[in-house]
């Protein structure tokens, strides 16, 4: 479904990615972790047609993407959750909510019925409807960050770092969620994360990004017993 070819991403002259292929098919989660600064970022932003590759192609669907602009790439049905959430703070939960569904041609019905969805997928934003964004607790944005992109009813979703700065107990109550939109329309889920346990704990593949260049890939269960991944991301 979607086939990052070989790609070279630059800042300027310093390079951020290196010859890097990943795919994703139909109904699968796939994981890619890294740590701090190893291209993970910049790897769903060229996918999302934010940063260009140098070198390589991007896939999706069989057709090729790379050149397209970003709002190009999201008409096609890919929705990215990015990294610190980036909801629109000065506005309700509802609000957010119907932002997410901005692009699409949706009757009244439809955008109520996605907004149910949310709520079911995360009953503390029914609670919250009417409060102004800005002022939920990190766990609340990132609840309200993952349903806005679920708005638009995404061919693929791609989140970035859904643990980054939350308690252990919310991480569950996110991954857990993920699963659910995985399944409810076998909708493919790329997670990027630091936190290697979860994002291999629920996903089907895994890649391992270092530096830029994938060190590591395969089937999550088997790499979550390798003694090298224990090692280096799952604390020994
Ligand atoms: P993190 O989890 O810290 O966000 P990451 O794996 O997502 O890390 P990236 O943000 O993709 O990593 O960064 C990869 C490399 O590219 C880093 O060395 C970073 O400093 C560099 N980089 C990222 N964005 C830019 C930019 N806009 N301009 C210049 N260099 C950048």
């Amino acid at each position: 479904m979607l086939k990052v070819n070989g790609i070279d991403v630059f800042y300027g002259n310093v390079q951020a990615l290196f010859n890097i292929s990943i795919e994703v098919n139909n109904k699968e989660i796939v994981s890619i972790i890294g740590a701090n600064g190893a291209g993970k970022s910049t790897l769903m932003k060229t996918i999302m047609g934010i940063n260009k590759p140098a070198n390589g192609s991007i896939e999706y669907d069989e057709e090729v993407i790379s050149s397209f602009k970003t709002h190009k790439i999201v008409g096609k049905g890919i929705v990215y959750v990015p990294e610190g959430r980036e909801i629109f703070p000065q506005m309700s939960v509802l609000e957010n909510l119907e932002m997410g569904a901005f692009s699409k041609k949706y009757t009244k019905d439809d955008i109520d019925r996605h907004i149910q969805e949310a709520y079911e997928l995360f009953p503390r934003l029914k609670e919250r409807e009417k409060q102004i964004a800005g002022t939920l607790s990190g766990g609340e944005q990132q609840m309200l960050a993952i349903s806005r992109g679920m708005m638009s009813d995404p061919k693929l979703i791609m989140f970035d770092e859904p643990s980054l700065g939350l308690a252990p107990v919310i991480i569950e109550e996110m991954f857990d969620a993920i699963v659910k939109i995985n399944k409810r329309n076998d909708t493919p889920v790329v997670i990027v994360e630091q936190n290697a346990f979860m994002a291999m704990s629920i996903s089907t593949r895994t890649y391992v990004l270092e530096v830029g260049q994938i060190v590591n890939k395969g089937h999550s269960q088997e790499l979550l017993s390798s003694p090298e991944i224990k090692k280096a991301y799952l604390g020994g």
